[in-house]
């Protein structure tokens, strides 16, 4: 079995899939408020398994996922799960793609702490509690950043002091980086397309939302940055401000950069504008009753998105361009929203098919009429079957 986790500060998700061809999953669910007081949910044929106990820390949530899993007869022992994947947030610019688990390895997602001081720590200690209760175990780190390590000087310095990149690694790193691998091997493989010849927009619009341009099949750039605070719009960050209303705003409030920068990250966005919520079914369902701070939310966030893929589109060679992608939880569902963004853009002629817009589909679909200059889709990202994949890559390579 392949058990594939993804560590947030607070929470540990996990999915179990079965090694046979077909890698179905067995179960998945949930550790979370980690560090609080503790909930363990397991899905498992068809029932949820609710736990409460207490976990101060990501080993101890380990512990309790393998332990629920044991008496919940999901596995018979610890020896069947024969790989670990995890998805690590930071790998800096030392790590250009997924790795097996080394002393070495482990060293750079170290080192990356403070550049991710939320998510590496939780990503090792887990991989970490990993080796002690299932000693052997082949793991493999897959990372949100390796994915922009293409990205040219141009595009990855900010235009500061030298020293600030030589001495304190203060570039632009970008994330999500896994969903824009898997959708890139996605597309190629349904359109029988060679990877390293794509050129996309790939819209990951989720509670983080973030754009990547590819160009021939790598990242050419991308709108998160030094951190994911950058860029778009998004649930509860504000993406990018002009960075002196910090400065401001502690004098203003009398407050502190960290607080202000709390409140940037947790409080701003959809959240911060529409003062109802940082979920996009929220915002699309009270701009249609006429709250208007809704609607500005709904405005200011696709607006951005706009101007971004015209801004990405003209990276590409025209003739070259393979297609506009919108993915992640509000690309893939919200036709609204991606009905709204086209409708921004005025500069090349695009189009969606209404009735495309709005049919149900598994994998993917495209989206865009007869009409339209460029192709646009929707897709469904897979981040996991992304780290399954390099798996079985590293597995036969070693
Ligand atoms: P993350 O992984 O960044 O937490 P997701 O990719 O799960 O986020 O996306 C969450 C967002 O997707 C939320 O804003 C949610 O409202 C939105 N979303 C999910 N389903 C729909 C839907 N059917 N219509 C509109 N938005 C949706």
């Amino acid at each position: 079995m392949y058990m594939i986790i993804n560590s947030g500060s607070s929470s540990i998700k996990f999915k179990l899939f079965s090694t046979d061809k077909d890698e179905k999953i067995i179960t998945e669910g949930i550790a979370e408020r980690i560090g609080i007081d503790g909930r363990l949910v397991i899905n498992y044929q068809n029932e949820e398994h609710k736990f409460e106990d207490k976990m101060n820390d990501h080993n101890i949530a380990v512990e309790m996922i393998l332990k629920k899993l044991l008496s919940l007869k999901i596995i018979e022992n610890y020896n069947q799960i024969e790989t670990v994947g995890s998805r690590v947030v930071h790998g800096g610019e030392q790590i250009k793609e997924s790795v097996v688990i080394t002393p070495e390895t482990k060293e750079i997602i170290k080192k990356c702490i403070k550049l991710a001081p939320l998510h590496n720590p939780g990503a090792l200690v887990a991989i970490e509690a990993f080796e002690k209760i299932i000693p052997n175990v082949l793991q493999v780190a897959a990372f949100d950043t390796s994915f922009h390590q293409s990205l040219a000087p141009e595009q990855y310095l900010y235009p500061v002091p030298n020293s600030w990149y030589d001495k304190y690694e203060v570039r632009k790193y970008g994330f999500h980086g896994i969903s824009y691998k898997y959708i890139c091997e996605h597309f190629g493989k349904v359109f029988k397309k060679d990877v390293k010849k794509l050129n996309l927009v790939i819209c990951h619009l989720g509670n983080g939302s973030s754009v990547c341009c590819v160009k021939n099949g790598v990242s050419f750039d991308t709108t998160m940055g030094f951190t994911p605070l950058a860029g778009l719009m998004m649930g509860t960050r504000s993406g990018d401000i002009d960075s002196s209303v910090i400065e401001y705003m502690v004098k203003e409030t009398n407050s502190d950069v960290f607080k202000i920068t709390q409140i940037l990250n947790k409080e701003s966005g959809l959240l911060g504008v529409s003062e109802v919520s940082s979920d996009m079914r929220d915002i699309t369902a009270a701009a249609s009753q006429n709250n208007s701070k809704a609607q500005k939310a709904f405005e200011m966030y696709t607006q951005r998105v706009a101007q971004t893929i015209v801004q990405y589109l003209n990276n590409l060679d025209r003739e070259k361009i393979d297609g506009i992608v919108f993915t992640a939880g509000i690309g893939e569902n919200s036709n609204i929203v991606r009905q709204a963004i086209i409708d921004k853009i005025n500069i090349v002629n695009l189009e969606i098919d209404n009735k495309k817009n709005l049919e149900k589909y598994d994998d993917f679909k495209e989206i865009s009429s007869t009409k339209s200059e460029i192709k646009i889709y929707a897709f469904r990202t897979n981040e996991e079957q992304m780290i399954l994949n390099d798996i079985k890559k590293l597995k036969k390579n070693k």
